[in-house]
């Protein structure tokens, strides 16, 4: 995203009050879309590679996905999916296998564990992500606000060698509510003991980071890639696009590179 000189010294200045920083951990400082879709594939080409096409199978994953997320908030599933990751993905493999006529348990429990490996194995820090902590960690102090199971968050973090950069971390998992629920934000802005004003949020979910946070009155810095689409989106889905009206982010970054100068003082 290319940024005049006005443009870039008008961020800057609505950014002077900011005194910490919180960070969405997937997609906005790894690329986890990218590691889901190519550890799907390996998975199902390793294990019925024989019989189905990978792509055949991930559509049927993407299928069960669209099905099965929103039971994941029930009370059957979110009080274990909370503590684990292991339970839903195990779940959405056997309904995932299901659909091409397999009840075989085993195999779910094989395809899930396969899936957590390949998945892990390629995760990975977006190019400037480092540089970026590197250096406003020396500055403010950053949290991680993250959604989803606390194993799995921590295990993440800690692959991925970030989690020294944070003092506050906001794990879905391990608070018992995710965002976009405000309560998060609340607690959030409690750990720091700032003014809403003074906090930044920076996350690739217009809906999960960047809506909530301006609701809680916080400075917002939406990240949109073109590689933000889930495994999960219908083929030709483009990334989220900006809201014709309503609420709007303090700012839109294409990358986290330009936010040491935005921030710089
Ligand atoms: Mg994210």
């Amino acid at each position: 995203m290319e940024f005049s000189g006005a443009e870039l010294a008008q961020l800057w200045g609505e950014l002077s009050s900011v005194k910490a920083i919180y960070f969405d951990l997937d997609d906005t400082l790894c690329a986890y879309w990218n590691a889901s879709k190519a550890a799907l594939h390996a998975t199902f080409d390793q294990h019925l590679g024989d019989r189905h096409t990978p792509a055949d199978m991930v559509n049927h994953w993407a299928e069960t996905y669209r099905e099965f997320a929103p039971l994941i908030k029930s009370d059957e599933w979110y009080p274990l999916y909370l503590v684990s990751g292991d339970p839903t993905r195990k779940e959405h493999m056997r309904r995932t296998i299901a659909r091409i006529g397999l009840q075989d348990e085993a195999l779910a429990a094989t395809l899930s564990a396969t899936y957590r490996f390949e998945r892990n194995s390629r995760l990975a820090l977006f190019s400037d992500a480092l540089a970026t902590l590197t250096t406003l960690h020396r500055h403010f102090p950053l949290g991680v606000m993250t959604n989803g199971p606390a194993d799995i968050q921590r295990e993440e973090l800690s692959q991925l060698g970030i989690a020294s950069f944070f003092s506050h971390f906001f794990i879905e998992g391990e608070v018992g509510v995710g965002k976009p629920d405000p309560h998060v934000f609340q607690q959030a802005e409690l750990a720091v003991g700032l003014a809403p004003d003074e906090i930044l949020m920076v996350g690739n979910s217009f809906g999960h980071d960047i809506r909530p946070a301006i609701l809680a009155g916080w400075k917002t810095i939406w990240l949109r890639r073109d590689s933000d689409v889930p495994p999960s989106a219908r083929p030709g889905t483009l990334p989220e696009m900006p809201p014709a009206d309503g609420p709007q982010p303090t700012g839109i970054l294409g990358e986290l590179a330009p936010l040491t100068q935005l921030l710089a003082r």
